[in-house]
């Protein structure tokens, strides 16, 4: 079947007054983002309170559906079949083609939905539901009609052309990134933040991330496989600003100088600050992560408290109650498992106690940070000196 251009369907919920625009607006830039990698001339517009992707060229159905799957705030996407205005006759069997073309079956219950946005049209929507719905009926015979429960909803728009549609292809719902603001995300190349980053941009926050190296302890290519989990994510989210920071000699000073059972959760905490001040400067509202209460030692409830002590914007750790194997399901469905898994250490785990404090006391936490006072703040100004900004795009 060809279509002709493409029905987006979209919650109307948090939509009213002058939003709407701006969640219109959001919503067209991220279909035309979408699109920008799919084979293919697309116009996407905004007609009636409606917004349609209308095809300029031949185009693959299945990758246009599958690249809209990336953008939030779809509910729904209709294909949608454009014929002329040739006169009632000619409509009827532009239909009854549809139908065949469709639904090769012919054997499925309907209802005929006429919406007229031109009401010169010589029927009006009852005369076109109650007419067209005849003559399916009498062309193909298994076809019943059922007004409360129809296998096929068909709706026939009367405009200076005339849309028949009636399949409606599952959106992944969410709101249009840039509605709600901006989040950092910390992303590791662990399983968890991919999937945290992709949690909050689905409620239409835009994301930027930040990612702690510490070359020579963790290689160009653990770099590289956070650049393509960003890539990833970034199909989702639109482009992603990823600051890189070299975080080595905070964490040999951290090393150095502190006792080793509580080296992941003062590193973590000068990763929240580091984190919290590129925001700032980067317009982030909050900081994201991908944290989960008991998945280790470093995010117990007091570690997490621990961690947290240091913020003043908000953290939004949108696992926080998820189980591993839960994560793990939704990486897989976004795309970020298979590089996720490979192998390649991430900063952390190469200066990770053998046996981790898991109640750390803020206190003592603070005592021991105080052993840092010589050369920390040099080094932290010097560790936001190393950002190196990469534009991640898909
Ligand atoms: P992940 O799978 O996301 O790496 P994890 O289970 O390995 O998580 P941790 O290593 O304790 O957990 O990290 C907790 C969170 O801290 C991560 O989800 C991520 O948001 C952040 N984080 C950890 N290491 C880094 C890093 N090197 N750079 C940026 N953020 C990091
Ligand atoms: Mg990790």
């Amino acid at each position: 079947m060809k279509y002709s251009s493409f029905l987006i369907k979209y919650a109307e919920i948090a939509i009213k007054g002058k939003n709407r625009y701006l969640f219109e607006d959001a919503l067209i830039r991220q279909i035309k983002y979408a699109l920008k990698r799919t084979e293919g001339d697309f116009a996407v517009t905004k007609a009636q309170g409606r917004i349609y992707i209308e095809c300029l060229s031949d185009y693959d159905y299945d990758e246009v559906i599958a690249n809209l799957s990336y953008v939030f705030g779809i509910t729904g996407i209709c294909p949608v079949v454009h014929v002329e205005d040739n006169g009632f006759e000619e409509l009827c069997n532009d239909v009854i083609k549809y139908i065949s073309d469709v639904y090769p079956e012919r054997n499925k219950t309907f209802k005929v939905h006429a919406r007229r946005a031109r009401k010169n049209y010589p029927l009006d929507s009852q005369e076109i539901n109650v007419e067209l719905g005849s003559r399916i009926l009498d062309a193909y015979p298994k076809m019943r009609v059922d007004v409360h429960d129809p296998e096929i909803l068909l709706n026939i728009e009367i405009r200076e052309r005339i849309y028949i549609y009636s399949v409606t292809e599952k959106g992944p719902g969410g709101m249009p990134v840039g509605t709600n603001g901006k989040g950092m995300l910390l992303l590791s190349g662990g399983i968890d933040s991919p999937v945290a980053g992709y949690m909050i941009s689905k409620r239409g926050v835009k994301l930027d991330a930040v990612y702690f190296h510490a070359p020579p302890y963790t290689s160009e290519r653990a770099k590289q496989k956070v650049i393509d989990l960003a890539k990833t994510v970034s199909k989702y989210s639109g482009p992603i600003y990823l600051h890189v920071i070299n975080f080595t000699d905070i964490q040999l000073y951290i090393y150095e100088n502190c006792p080793h059972d509580e080296l992941t959760i003062i590193m973590r905490r000068f990763m929240m600050r580091l984190a919290e001040d590129i925001a700032k400067k980067t317009e982030c509202l909050g900081l994201i992560t991908g944290e989960s209460i008991g998945q280790v030692a470093s995010q117990t409830m007091q570690s997490l408290a621990a961690t947290n002590e240091v913020c003043t914007i908000p953290v939004y750790r949108p696992l926080i109650g998820m189980d591993k194997q839960e994560i793990i399901t939704i990486s897989e469905k976004i795309g970020t498992y298979e590089t996720s898994i490979l192998p390649f250490e991430d900063c952390c785990t190469i200066f990770v106690a053998k046996h981790p404090v898991t109640k750390p006391n803020i206190n003592i936490i603070k005592r021991s940070e105080s052993k840092l006072s010589e050369k920390i703040d040099e080094l932290y100004k010097k560790a936001l000196e190393t950002d190196e900004t990469i534009i991640v795009h898909s």
